[in-house]
């Protein structure tokens, strides 16, 4: 087929910035990835210099073309997927930033937050934005840097400051500071957007002190979103996709039917389940987010995430030291056909969704004399999985859908005995696809859905492939046990005696 080859996909996460190629079947053809530092300046406080941010990303944009041997005129759009509600300030002028790019792991704002629960704002907030009040999300940072040194206030009123979460940011770089702009995605992480509405919300913007000058222009994910300077690539480029990390790879799998879900096994567990057309309000604590707005066309997701994913298995190897590297958790926990009653409740940083509750503390319980390192590791595996189901179940319990079958990515789906066991204990089927970039392939399908590279979302749909199905071989019964069994273990871990002066911070 003639015409430019490949997509461009710009994958801006938490440690690293990635740039992949995809081809029209969807394949990655060349990938690279740069680390970038990370500054912790106080406890609980987590930064980014936004420079470091844009050179990286810029500098594996250029070095992957180079390995691909292409040039602009093979890249047919350029999509990007970012780290969620990290937080930016810049001065339009100069394009300077105005502090550090506060990270969504960073906790400076609590107090904000126990201000604003103690005030009543919880329901406003959940109606209008589908979420919780946490530090987590942007708005609280916005209004952290706006404080953060005499004068930015004021600059900021005047309209001379934009704020951006981390795609706004690469796209004011990109385009060469003419477009401030942020997908819709993006924007239902600041809790300052309506997602009804699908616009920032002034009631919210005045509970928490954020001057509407400072704000991006809203965009759909997938739309003529922006050009690059032409003196990037050499050639002026289009943007044509954006969305926030989890939503892009909710898209990256494919699921773009209402009840289709996607669980990432990453550091931690982000579970997703698109809802379709309308956003469905959590009565399980839980958040509802935009996934992705194709031109007109918007669709909602619940999602839910947890701390301790695969970084229990990171503890197995550093704080046990019962493995070496994380791959080895699979012998060893296959050295037993099940745990033999011992279960690790891993509330290490508290529990995230569905629980909320940073007092509960990792515990493990009902171990014997007979009780081994594999038996260990098998819990651990367990208690990956007892998480899934407890998030997947609360979905379901709100969507009012069943899921049919579970989707999984991210570092720890490679194992398959942790698959075998999430499907026995779900229930359902676990699929792992073949290609597990999902989070560069979702931002790569934005960005070629809007330039006809690909013709919509049924070529979409067809192009997601499962590389291996993992079937549900457990009772119902013995299903039933375990889980009443994890929840007993669950409680016990929030009963723990943590002084109410030391909750945990959620990274
Ligand atoms: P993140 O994007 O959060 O950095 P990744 O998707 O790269 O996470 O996944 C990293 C996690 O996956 C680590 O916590 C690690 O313990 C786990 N992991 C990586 N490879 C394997 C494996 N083969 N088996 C089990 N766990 C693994």
């Amino acid at each position: 087929m003639s015409g430019p080859r490949y997509i461009l996909a710009l994958d801006q996460g938490t440690t690293s910035s990635r740039a992949i190629l995809f081809d029209r079947s969807g394949a990655p053809v060349a990938a690279v990835q740069r680390e970038f530092a990370q500054h912790y300046p106080h406890p609980g406080w987590v930064e980014h210099d936004p420079h470091d941010i844009w050179q990286s990303q810029l500098a594996v944009a250029h070095e992957v073309l180079r390995k691909a041997g292409a040039q602009a005129s093979d890249i047919a759009a350029i999509g990007i997927a970012n780290q969620r509600e990290t937080t930016l300030l810049w001065d339009r002028a100069s394009g300077e930033p105005v502090g550090p790019a506060i990270v969504w792991q960073d906790r400076r704002t609590a107090a904000h937050c126990e201000r604003l629960a103690a005030q009543g704002a919880a329901p406003l907030i959940q109606s209008r934005t589908g979420l919780l009040i946490d530090p987590y999300f942007s708005g609280t940072k916005l209004a952290w840097l706006l404080d953060s040194a005499p004068g930015v206030r004021t600059r900021a009123e005047r309209g001379e400051l934009a704020f951006g979460t981390v795609d706004g940011w690469l796209v004011w770089q990109l385009s060469g500071g003419r477009r401030h702009v942020t997908d819709a995605s993006n924007a239902s992480r600041t809790s300052l957007f309506n997602i009804e509405t699908l616009d920032w919300d002034d009631d919210l913007l005045a509970l928490f002190g954020i001057p509407r000058a400072v704000l991006p222009e809203i965009v759909p994910s997938s739309g003529a979103l922006a050009h690059t300077d032409a003196s990037l690539f050499g050639a002026s480029l289009p943007i044509t996709g954006i969305a926030g990390d989890q939503q892009a790879a909710t898209f990256g799998q494919a699921c773009v039917e209402p009840g289709l879900a996607k669980n990432t096994y990453g550091t931690g567990l982000f579970l997703l389940m698109n809802t379709g057309a309308q956003p469905v309000a959590s009565s399980h604590r839980l958040v509802t987010t935009v996934g992705w707005q194709l031109g007109a066309h918007r669709t909602y997701a619940l999602e839910g995430s947890v701390f301790m994913g695969g970084a229990i298995i990171q503890w197995l190897r550093d704080g046990l030291g019962i493995i070496e590297s994380a791959p080895e958790i699979e012998a060893l926990a296959a050295q037993c056909a099940s745990s033999e009653g011992v279960i690790l409740a891993p509330a290490f940083a508290g529990l995230g969704a569905p629980y909320w509750d940073p007092y509960a503390r990792g515990t493990l319980l009902g171990m014997t004399r007979g009780t081994g390192r594999a038996h260990i590791a098998r819990a651990a595996l367990d208690a990956i999985a007892l998480q899934t189901v407890d998030v997947l179940s609360a979905m379901e319990a709100d969507a009012g859908i069943a899921v049919s079958e579970l989707r999984v990515d991210g570092g720890a789906s490679q194992c398959d005995l942790l698959l075998q066991i999430q499907a026995d204990l779900l229930g359902r089927p676990v699929v792992r696809p073949a290609v597990i970039e999902t989070t560069a392939l979702g931002a790569a399908y934005l960005a070629g859905l809007e330039t006809g590279f690909w013709s919509g979302l049924d070529e979409i749909a067809q192009q997601w492939r499962a590389a291996r199905r993992f079937e549900p071989a457990m009772s119902a019964d013995e299903r039933g046990q375990r889980i009443a069994q994890w929840h007993r273990a669950i409680d016990r871990a929030r009963a723990w005696d943590v002084p109410a002066d030391q909750p945990c911070s959620a990274t």
